[in-house]
């Protein structure tokens, strides 16, 4: 897979508002917010999107999961969402894989 920018923020080329890191993910502020909370949870191993994962990365997969439950858990959000697009015609444009949490406002279903 290609360099994406969030191959450069992983490598702290570019600036971003960076929450949390483990040695598998990080978390970042989404740079256009779409609800009050909105960040990126992403894996430092570059994989494109669900799609181009590999048997051997579902325990990665999970990690991210598990990486939204407690960055919502430490922000106090109990309503919130978690969501991945998959491909252009799902709204994906980075590809590389990574999760949005949404919270802080009412949230709409189904999405656009
Ligand atoms: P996608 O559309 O691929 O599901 O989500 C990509 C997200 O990355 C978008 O919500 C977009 O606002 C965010 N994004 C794009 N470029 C940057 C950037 O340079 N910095 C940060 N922090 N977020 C970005």
């Amino acid at each position: 897979m290609g360099d994406t920018i969030f191959g450069k923020i992983l490598r702290k080329e570019i600036p971003a508002e960076i929450l949390y890191e483990d040695e598998h993910s990080i978390v970042f502020q989404d740079i256009h917010p779409q609800a009050p909370t909105h960040l990126l949870i992403i894996p430092r191993k570059p994989i494109a999107n669900l799609a181009e994962a590999q048997d051997d990365d579902r325990f990665l997969l999970g990690h991210l999961l598990w990486v939204a439950k407690q960055i919502a858990d430490q922000l106090g959000l109990q309503d919130y969402r978690v969501v991945t697009n998959n491909g252009a015609g799902a709204g994906q444009t980075v590809f590389h894989l990574h999760l949005h949490l949404l919270g802080g406002r009412p949230l709409q279903w189904p999405p656009g």
